[in-house]
């Protein structure tokens, strides 16, 4: 096993996946001189998990879609290669009546104060004292959560490594946890005894949270309105990115083997002369590995490569969500272009209901939610199909071009006792051994701007400060 301390910047660099975190990888390198830098991919498009389609020139986001005040490093990027941004106009919530025959259309603020399943109530005042003690204690922790490497370290603050109910119940910030199960539970990240604390933290930062309460008037004046989407959709703003890299798709790799002399990885690509098109066998080396894709033992097997102990260990103990998303082409007229189900209905129906640019006549509708046990794709359209029923909309069948499903295996992530135990303390040792760097969802909160700021430190402590050409 060799361990590097110190790259030169001539050293060539593979980069395996070309998501926000491989791509944010080759940018930060490039920005630091650093010029044979290749990212390989294995799909024919750009942008992972950031995935848009194009509809009567509108763009939509399948994957992720929202940036808020906090994402300063994924804003700068997008400003450089010119990728402009538009607010998202407030939400509503979805109550569902326990028979499941009837809704009704509340407020995110009313929803939050009122459980009518519980009929619980909190008064206005309670939440807001809250928002505003929760504001100051996540502000106090600014120094650990915001720092990027804040996971390496966390295992030494054991009080946060517990779960996020738990956490909310010991600050006494138990009237925030409806309103955290909509970025949390609904957007697939486990229900707010399942999460550990530090993953919420760092999604709830100051700059996120203030917007989604106090967002209202003079304050949106000031800091502007958030969260905002992509005008072209986020995987466009990959796309731009990768114009000013090297970046090569439908690359599939047969063998990534790592020695003393270098990485080599035998791949086959398609490549086209003009005319034809052929697939070419390649067999190249170099000097150091960028893993940006998720570190399962799937993609080890898919990729040849024999992981180290390490990394075996990693595969065994990682965690993920199973997600699912749901879209039709729907005739119904929606409050507003984002719904979250509230108070939340069982695992494997619709738990938010979004649709973009309605204003401009788009009826293309997406329905989130966490597939329940054993429960099939076709289960899960039959849930969303109910739901549409309900609110009164038609599924237009003429538009089947417009009707997608996709289940994925979402969220890299630990339990609470594995990180109280060091496991992402192992994850910062392995950077550089065997030549080979990870970044990406399994080494920060599954989120691209803790992705994009991850990968730049990871740029700047192991690349950036090496040996540097004159
Ligand atoms: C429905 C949904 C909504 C979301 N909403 C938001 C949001 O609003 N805001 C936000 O910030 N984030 C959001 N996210 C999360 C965000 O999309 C992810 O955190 C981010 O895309 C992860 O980036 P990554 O590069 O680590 O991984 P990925 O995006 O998964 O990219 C990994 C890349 O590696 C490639 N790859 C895998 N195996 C191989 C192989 N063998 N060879 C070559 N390439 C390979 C993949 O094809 C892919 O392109 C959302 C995600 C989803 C699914």
């Amino acid at each position: 096993m060799t361990r590097i301390d110190a790259v030169d910047c001539h050293a060539t660099i593979a980069v395996i996946g070309a998501g926000p975190a491989g791509l944010s990888t080759a940018w930060f390198l490039s920005k630091n001189g650093f010029h044979n830098v290749t990212v390989l991919e294995k799909l024919g498009q750009i942008g992972g998990l950031c995935k848009s389609l194009t509809v009567d020139g509108m763009s939509y986001d399948l994957g992720a879609n929202y940036v808020t005040w906090a994402y300063q490093e994924t804003l700068e990027i997008a400003e450089e290669v010119g990728a402009t941004t538009y607010a998202e106009e407030p939400y509503t919530s979805i109550d569902i009546a326990p028979d499941g025959n009837s809704f009704t259309y509340r407020s995110l603020m009313e929803a939050v104060l009122n459980d009518p399943y519980t009929k619980s109530t909190i008064s206005v005042w309670t939440f807001l004292w809250a928002a505003v003690r929760y504001l100051y204690i996540r502000w106090q922790l600014s120094g650990v959560i915001d720092a990027p490497d804040y996971l390496d370290k966390i295992h030494e603050r054991p009080e946060l490594c517990v779960d996020f109910k738990s956490w909310l119940a010991k600050q006494d910030l138990m009237p925030l946890a409806t309103l955290f199960q909509f970025p949390i539970t609904i957007m697939g990240y486990g229900q707010l005894d399942d999460i550990a604390t530090p993953y919420a933290l760092r999604y709830m930062s100051v700059r996120t949270f203030f917007p989604m309460v106090f967002g209202l008037g003079p304050v949106n004046w000031i800091i502007g309105s958030w969260p905002r989407r992509f005008t072209d959709g986020f995987q466009r703003l990959w796309e731009r990115v990768s114009w000013r890299l090297n970046v090569r798709l439908n690359v599939n790799i047969t063998k990534i083997e790592r020695t003393a002399a270098g990485v080599r990885i035998d791949m086959e690509y398609p490549e086209q002369d003009l005319n034809d098109l052929k697939i070419v066998k390649d067999s190249k080396l170099y000097d150091y590995l960028v893993l940006a894709c998720p570190l399962t033992k799937d993609v080890f097997t898919q990729l040849g490569l024999a992981p180290n102990d390490a990394e075996q260990k990693v595969n065994h103990e990682i965690k993920f969500n199973p997600y699912c998303i749901t879209t039709f082409w729907i005739d119904m007229t929606m409050k507003a272009p984002v719904a979250p189900v509230l108070p939340l209905t069982e695992q494997g129906t619709p738990w938010a209901v979004a649709r973009q640019f309605q204003d401009s006549g788009n009826m293309f509708t997406q329905f989130y939610t966490r597939p329940r046990d054993k429960q099939t794709g076709d289960e899960a359209i039959a849930e969303v199909k109910r739901l549409t029923k309900l609110l009164g909309g038609t599924i237009d069948t003429s538009q089947p071009r417009w009707h997608t499903f996709d289940e994925f295996t979402y969220f890299q992530h630990f339990t609470p006792d594995q990180i109280k135990t060091g496991i992402y303390a192992d994850l910062a040792r392995m950077q550089g051994a065997d030549r080979t760097f990870y970044v990406g969802g399994a080494t920060d909160f599954e989120l691209v701007e803790p992705i994009v700021v991850y990968s730049k430190y990871i740029v700047e402590k192991h690349f950036a400060g090496g040996v540097r050409a004159a």
